[in-house]
């Protein structure tokens, strides 16, 4: 089988929640964010690992990201959507029983019209100028849309990863300016504000990247490994070439690895030359360019030729390649692409 694949621990993903969890008050609830299929790993099972775990809001980017996720929970938890309700979401909102975070004055007077008294959030903006309503919107519309009963007002925070940054508390003091006495649920952190303490934690987290593994939650497990196949192994000579661009040239007699993803699978390009594999424990490296469905990687040192070789795992996590690659961990995650074979790990597996 010439498909990698792509080892997912869901234990590591619920350990991971119930850290996160336990950063904030008891009376804070941690929800899960599994948009774009739960950054990469596979929305479904991962929502249902993370219910067992105890998560009873999930939330995704866009409403049709909603039905995986619904398919697997049943009715009962709360599945929130970023993007609100847009022309055209009204049955997929109601049949899926989603609760759109409304974030415009025009999606509000859209979900009071097409589904009155159907359950929904509302977005405002505190200073990331992305989504939700600003101030003098929200004061205009706030004693109607309270009203109405939200389920959730949240905001998000723009540089949460730095907590030096300015914004943290300029945000923070616009979103109790916006919200305080509403009466209803607030959220405002999403993984960086949670590390940020307990004035940025309110009554919900939305942490999403942590339970992935990656920044700026450290001391979060790794959930992923990599193992792509060896599919040839050949012998190099002293000057031959290897690879589009004959970009790598052998200084001596060399045993080099074809092994089997590439940049159509999300190991972007600009690893070329520059990342790691891992024959279990030894190091192996990339040599040449990344090409789409292939990577070559120097062997000479390997005593035996090993059936697959990883690129995430214990030794190097997304974080890692995305810093070769000069790209974030999110980033990493969501390009891993549909070509692997998922491989479900642990208790929920
Ligand atoms: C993606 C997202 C999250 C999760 O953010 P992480 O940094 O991955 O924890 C939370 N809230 C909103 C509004 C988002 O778009």
């Amino acid at each position: 089988m010439a498909t990698a694949r792509l080892f997912i621990d869901l234990d590591a993903i619920a350990a991971n929640w119930r850290a996160l969890d336990r950063m904030s008050a008891a009376t804070t609830q941690t929800g899960a964010v599994v948009k774009a299929d739960a950054y990469g790993t596979g929305a479904g099972r991962v929502s249902r690992a993370l219910a067992r775990a105890g998560a009873r809001r999930f939330f995704v980017a866009a409403a049709e990201e909603g039905a995986a996720v619904r398919a697997v929970l049943g009715h009962g938890p709360q599945i929130n959507v970023f993007s609100g309700h847009m022309a055209g979401d009204t049955d997929l909102i109601r049949d899926l029983d989603l609760t759109p975070m409304l974030n415009s004055i025009d999606q509000i007077m859209r979900h009071v019209e097409t589904l009155p008294g159907h359950p929904f959030g509302i977005q405002l903006d505190t200073g990331m100028n992305r989504l939700g309503l600003e101030m003098p919107e929200w004061e205009a519309v706030a004693g109607m849309v309270l009203e109405l009963g939200p389920e959730l007002i949240m905001s998000h925070l723009a540089c949460a990863d730095e907590p030096d940054h300015a914004m943290n508390e300029a945000q923070l003091a616009e979103f109790h300016a916006m919200t305080d006495g509403c009466g209803v649920p607030r959220s405002l952190s999403a993984t960086g504000g949670i590390l940020l303490g307990e004035r940025y934690h309110f009554d919900l987290t939305r942490p999403g990247i942590g339970l992935y593994g990656c920044r700026p939650f450290d001391s979060g497990r790794n959930p992923l490994q990599l193992s792509l196949p060896v599919v040839q192994v050949r012998e190099v000579a002293a000057d031959e070439v290897v690879g589009y661009a004959a970009s790598w040239r052998a200084e001596g007699p060399s045993y080099v690895a074809t092994v089997s993803a590439g940049y159509a699978d999300g190991l972007l390009r600009a690893l070329s030359g520059q990342a790691t594999l891992w024959a279990g424990k030894v190091p192996c490296p990339l040599i040449g360019r990344v090409s789409m469905d292939l990577i070559t990687v120097d062997i000479s040192h390997l005593e035996t030729v090993p059936d697959t070789l990883d690129i995430i795992g214990p030794y190097q996590s997304a974080d890692d390649l995305a810093d070769i690659a000069g790209t974030i961990g999110y980033e990493m995650l969501t390009s891993l692409g549909q070509r692997y074979h998922r491989q479900y790990e642990g208790e929920g597996a």
